[in-house]
């Protein structure tokens, strides 16, 4: 007994020795404390305010709200990605088209950076689409859950990380903040980055999608302390262990796995972004609240948005995204997909 306890506490002081300047232990409550319903508040009203017209891919409305979101990573003193040479990643209406002609503009998709202090080139990307279905005779769709809460997410997110860094806390992984246009006409910018992505797929550890997270769906009538996650578990049992315990230390929602089946007629895990990783073998976890009487209708609007949950789904892709980003290992893929 002795012996081992004397070799367990050497090895430990050898291991505390060495990670001196180590984030590992730091929990991260004290940065997901900065992800408040006020600072949500005051972002999505503007973000899915009849200015930003409905977002439509390449409209002026969208492009608004891309320098919103573009001014407060200034604010925040939070780059763009080393590599790239401005906020932007530029897709050309060729590109939007090609597919299904649409006559899309060009759009961009919207990228910041916080990066990794110990494995910089090893990557997390966070996603959430920026767009929406824009202006259809005279009304504005402001998609304030779709995926305005998505949207004004990210910006706590990275604002909570850039904090952590600014106090020495930053991530041991880099993150990247993906802002994704064209998402309703067929999960376009997301497909754009994967085919042209700034920093290689393969050290793409893990992609964590938000779209839609501000309402509740007609199955949790009760209480809006649930989140659904999808796919969390398809490529990677890493990923669905770090979720899970990531929401039982930091969040404690109810996490419905209801539409994580892959039998389920909706299909919601091939209906947003994190598909286009997804399908490049990359572990991706899809956060989202289900759909609504509003879903996709000019009366999905800020005053219709739950706060409180909003704020607390927010919480939780930050945390699951800590713990991706310190840990000592990337979540290995130990799963097919299909
Ligand atoms: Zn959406």
């Amino acid at each position: 007994m002795k012996k081992i306890l004397i070799l367990f506490l050497l090895a430990s002081t050898l291991s505390c020795t060495s990670q001196k300047n180590s984030v590992s232990d730091v929990p991260p409550t004290k940065y997901i404390n900065t992800i408040t319903e006020t600072d949500l508040k005051t972002h999505l009203y503007i973000v899915a305010s009849d200015e930003m017209e409905g977002r439509e891919t390449g409209s002026l409305g969208q492009k608004k709200a891309g320098n919103y979101l573009i001014n407060q990573y200034k604010i925040d003193q939070i780059p763009f990605p080393k590599g790239a040479t401005d906020y932007y990643q530029r897709i050309p209406a060729a590109f939007l088209n090609a597919s299904k002609n649409e006559n899309l503009p060009d759009s961009e998709n919207i990228w910041a950076y916080i990066e990794g202090s110990e494995k910089p080139n090893e990557v997390i990307v966070i996603s959430a689409h920026y767009d929406h279905v824009g202006v259809k005779n005279g009304v504005v769709y402001n998609g304030a859950d779709d995926d305005g809460s998505g949207t004004v997410a990210l910006l706590e997110i990275a604002q909570a990380f850039q904090i952590a860094k600014n106090e020495g806390h930053g991530p041991k992984r880099s993150i990247l903040i993906l802002h994704v246009t064209g998402e309703e006409h067929g999960l376009h910018g997301s497909r754009y980055y994967a085919e042209n992505p700034l920093f290689p797929l393969a050290n793409t550890i893990t992609d964590i999608n938000i779209d839609m997270i501000g309402r509740s769906d007609e199955f949790h009538k009760e209480s809006n302390k649930y989140v659904y996650l999808i796919g969390s578990d398809y490529l990677s049992s890493d990923l669905y262990n770090i979720c899970e315990e990531a929401n039982k230390n930091y969040v404690n929602l109810f996490i419905d796995y209801k539409f994580n089946d892959r039998s389920d007629p909706n299909r919601f895990y091939y209906r947003s972004d994190h598909y286009n990783f997804a399908k490049n073998g990359i572990p991706s976890v899809f956060l989202f609240n289900g759909v609504h009487a509003d879903y996709h209708k000019p009366t999905d609007d800020v005053e219709k948005i739950e706060f409180d949950a909003l704020t607390k789904r927010t919480q939780l892709a930050f945390a699951i995204a800590w713990e991706l980003a310190n840990r000592d290992n990337r979540p290995v893929v130990d799963k097919s997909g299909s």
